[in-house]
C-alpha cells in the first residue's frame, strides 16, 4: 500500500469515527432521518476502505506479474543469443563443429 493509499485510509478511519458520533448525537436528539444519513455515510468510508485495500492489492500484483515477465523476457533474450548447444554446455568456449560461428571464429 502506497503512503497515499495509507493516508487516504486514515482519513477514511478518521471520518468513519466522527460520522459515527454525529450518528450517536443524532440518535440521542431523537433525529431518526440524521441517524439514517450519518450511517449510511460511515458505511460509505467502509466502502472507500475496502476499495482502497483492494487497488492496493493489484498494483502490487501488477507490479509481481511487470517483474516476472521482464525476469522471462530476459532469460529468453539470453536462450536467444546462445549460439549453439554445445557452445551453451561450455559456457561459450567453444561451438558445434557445424555451427556456423565455429567457421566465422576461425577464420576471424
Ligand atoms: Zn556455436
Amino acid at each position: 500500500m502506497t503512503r497515499l493509499a495509507r493516508a487516504l485510509c486514515s482519513l477514511h478511519g478518521a471520518a468513519l469515527l466522527w460520522l459515527a458520533y454525529c450518528a450517536v448525537q443524532s440518535a440521542r436528539n431523537g433525529a431518526t432521518w440524521a441517524v439514517l444519513l450519518f450511517a449510511a455515510a460511515s458505511a460509505m468510508t467502509v466502502i472507500a476502505v475496502i476499495r482502497e485495500t483492494e487497488l492496493a492489492d493489484e498494483q502490487r500484483a501488477a507490479a509481481v506479474r511487470a517483474e516476472r515477465l521482464a525476469r522471462l523476457r530476459a532469460h529468453a533474450d539470453e536462450l536467444n543469443t546462445a549460439c549453439c548447444e554445445h557452445w551453451w554446455t561450455a559456457l561459450g568456449t567453444d561451438h558445434d563443429p557445424t555451427c556456423p560461428n565455429q567457421r566465422r571464429r576461425h577464420t576471424a
